[in-house]
């Protein structure tokens, strides 16, 4: 067996990080793909039952491109369920484990491929997916590189819909350089997803260029007393490099932080429950013997195959968009949405990028997270969330460990500004 495919075999052994191993690994720069994101003739379940049985018989654009500059696809990593959680806890298959401790979580959504890119020796690429923070959240709790590009940069064709306007793809690596390198092959315009935008560059070019003078805002909300005090002295050294690094760093406010769980949480749910419509056992994903009335089928089909999570957004999601609800709820966030735009959008009139940690937390253990109440999971994402709701670009890169468990940092550009994120990380990583 191959080395590659036969390493990767014993991470998922220990860690739970494959839904499916391609053991016909081809010759090529190995990747490892979220499964929510299509590969062709390879199963791609979006981590839910509901699609246990769907081999795409396309690609999407960015495995068209990667597989055109040479990648091949090891696997397809495990998942919360349509990307809906934040510590990789919600999966219908197996729960990923945390590679620092395995009685930890791994983060999410996207926790199989950065716990794998943190453990393999052999494989440097892998991709993940946000809607609200999956990309940035599980490469802090593993230790990786997450990117998270501007909404419109990388193209969404062949990616399962968790929420349409949230939506995106970017890689998880070991260092920036590698991130930069996948993005500069992604990123560009599609005719298959009209919110793609023709602002590719050549991001790895910002790898090793000087940082002097530029601007950094560090947030004074995101260093509250939400924040546990390990990651936030952690993430302050980190940001004492930046000054050695001769940049500007200066305290900012931002008090929109505080409606941007609830803004968040009522807009992506709306957008997932018309998502899941469509899985209802006729066109698309799992099907059974048609008998009796559809209502009763369809719902039967339903009750089966999505768990509790998904059933939770699919009803709360529903609420939230029904006449008599929709304006109190619906459009109320939509209007907020917009502030906070605004709102950051004046912070980049002053700052090159914006600084928080990533995530509040160390990762946490099975046990600490087990009786949590949902509203409690979702107020843990409030760091995330802002670059989320704002479609603009953010980074999280490790910044070293507390208590042997890694810590993130995460970096805020305006939009298409990738370049002076991978700049300042690479420069970070380099110091
Ligand atoms: N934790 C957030 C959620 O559950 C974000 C997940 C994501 O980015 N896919 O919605």
């Amino acid at each position: 067996m191959n080395k590659i495919v036969k390493e990767a075999k014993e991470i998922d052994k220990e860690y739970n990080t494959f839904i499916t191993l391609n053991e016909s690994l081809e010759k090529g720069k190995p990747i490892v793909i979220k499964d929510n994101i299509c590969t062709k003739g390879i199963k791609t379940t979006a981590g839910s039952k509901i699609l246990e049985n769907y081999i795409p018989v396309f690609d999407a654009t960015v495995i068209e491109k990667l597989k055109s500059k040479g990648f091949s696809i090891l696997g397809k990593t495990v998942q919360d369920a349509f990307g809906f959680g934040s510590f990789s806890t919600n999966c219908a298959y197996k729960t990923p484990k945390n590679p620092f401790d395995k009685e930890r979580v791994c983060g999410g959504s996207s926790g199989g491929t950065a716990a794998f890119i943190k453990l393999s020796k052999n494989v440097k690429y892998g991709l993940g997916q946000s809607t609200g923070g999956s990309i940035n959240c599980p490469s802090a709790f593993c230790g990786v590189v997450g990117l998270t590009p501007t909404y419109g940069l990388v193209s969404r064709y062949g990616l399962i819909d968790y929420a349409n306007s949230f939506d995106r793809i970017g890689p998880i690596t070991k260092n920036v350089k590698d991130a930069a390198y996948l993005l500069s092959i992604m990123a560009g315009e599609d005719k298959r997803d009209q919110t793609t935008q023709n602002k590719a560059e050549n991001y790895t070019k910002y790898c090793g260029s000087n940082v002097k003078g530029m601007k950094i805002g560090l947030i004074k909300e995101a260093f509250s007393n939400d924040v546990q005090k390990e990651v936030k002295s952690s993430v302050l050294t980190a940001i004492k490099k930046f000054k050695k690094l001769n940049c500007k760093v200066e305290e900012v406010s931002f008090p929109s932080l505080k409606y941007v769980v609830p803004v968040y949480y009522i807009l992506a749910m709306a957008e997932a429950s018309t998502n899941l419509a469509k899985y209802c056992g006729l066109r698309y994903g799992k099907e059974k013997k048609i008998e009796g009335f559809y209502d009763s089928y369809f719902s039967d089909v339903r009750s089966e195959n999505f768990g509790k999570e998904e059933k939770r957004r699919i009803l709360l999601g529903t609420f939230i968009r029904m006449v008599g609800y929709r304006d109190d709820y619906y459009i109320k966030a939509l209007k907020l949405r917009n502030k906070i735009i605004s709102d950051f959008k004046k912070l980049f009139k002053k700052f090159d990028v914006l600084v928080t940690p990533t995530m509040p937390l160390l990762p946490p253990k099975f046990s600490e997270i087990k009786n949590l109440s949902p509203a409690e999971i979702y107020s843990m994402d409030f760091l995330t969330i802002p670059a989320s709701l704002v479609g603009a670009p953010s980074m999280s890169i490790p910044v070293g460990e507390v208590k042997g468990l890694p810590v993130g940092m995460q970096l805020i550009a305006n939009y298409f500004e990738e370049g002076k994120l991978i700049k300042l990380g690479d420069a970070y990583e380099k110091k």
